[in-house]
């Protein structure tokens, strides 16, 4: 068994359930699919990377990070009206627009970015672009069920080749 401590450029295996406040279960991996992801290069919250790091394979977490830790805070400035035109072309049909309806957007600078629609006017439809979890405080529960370093492929690459991961 590894007895890797958890550090920045490793590939991380846990399993885990991520609940809000309310008590819902909002995502979760369990021994049998794994979340795998590369510690310490953005691919998970920086706060959530913090709080693994050192850990080791069999070693349990149980923490909670606030909204402003987490996802953020819902910034009113992400919710935005939109002129329904740009809806009308063929990659987004008619019919895909009502309420909470997740579109697929681009930001000004081409990256993906997705929108909740929350309100459809005669011109315009109004869309929230704040992450689904941002206001949220997150808790986070699991086990470290494998540790390795990455290859140089996989961090050139930004992510987990092999088993669970990327197969290409
Ligand atoms: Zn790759």
């Amino acid at each position: 068994m590894s007895t890797l401590a958890i550090s920045p450029n490793h590939v991380v295996g846990i399993a885990y359930t991520l609940t809000v406040a309310d008590g819902e279960v909002v995502d979760f991996a369990d021994v049998a699919t794994p979340l795998l992801f590369i510690h310490g290069i953005g691919q998970t919250i920086e706060a959530f990377d913090d709080k693994l790091n050192g850990l080791k394979v069999g070693d349990t977490f149980d923490f909670e990070l606030d909204a402003a830790n987490g996802y953020g805070e819902l910034d009113p400035k992400l919710v935005v009206d939109l002129p329904k035109s740009i809806f009308e072309g063929e990659d987004i049909p008619e019919d895909v627009l009502e309420i909470d309806a997740v579109l697929p957007l681009q930001d000004s600078e081409g990256n993906p970015l997705d929108g909740r629609v929350v309100e459809i006017g005669e011109d315009f439809v109004k869309v929230d672009l704040n992450h689904p979890l941002a206001g949220e405080d997150l808790h986070f529960k699991g086990e470290i069920l494998s540790v390795r370093e990455a290859t140089e492929e996989e961090l050139e690459h930004g992510h987990v080749h092999g088993e669970g991961g990327h197969q290409h």
